[in-house]
């Protein structure tokens, strides 16, 4: 069952829902899948370093290096809902550090652009 699932989470070009993928298993599968043991699984991608979490579309991308933790930011294009990302440890580091002032810990940033892609605005 993970296998399915990262292997449905891998192939979609965008980032999907709990339900896309639940979808897309059970397609495979040729059996309904539900949609709450797939959230569970993409839940412990994510706390395993497969997979990333967008916050603001409330969907799922394959992380592309797994290997390496950062504090991924994601650009989400208002018109087709790719999703794009880049790494700026020296920005995420900042935000992490202004909330561990704060008095917080375990500090995780959350950082997501919405705006229109570049094939979209052409
Ligand atoms: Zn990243
Ligand atoms: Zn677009």
């Amino acid at each position: 069952m993970r296998a399915d699932v990262f292997e449905a989470l891998a192939a979609q070009d965008r980032p999907a829902s709990a339900y896309d993928i639940a979808e897309a298993v059970g397609n495979r599968r040729g059996k309904r899948v539900a949609a709450n043991s797939v959230y569970r699984i993409l839940d412990l991608f994510v706390r395993t370093n497969l997979a990333n979490r967008v916050e603001s579309a409330n969907a799922y991308l394959a992380n592309t290096h797994p290997g390496c933790r950062h504090d991924c930011i994601f650009l989400i294009c208002d018109d087709c809902g790719q999703a794009t990302h880049i790494d700026d440890d020296a920005l995420t580091g900042a935000l992490r550090r202004a909330g561990e002032a704060a008095g917080f810990t375990d500090v995780r940033p959350v950082v997501e652009l919405r705006g229109i892609c570049q094939e979209c605005s052409a």
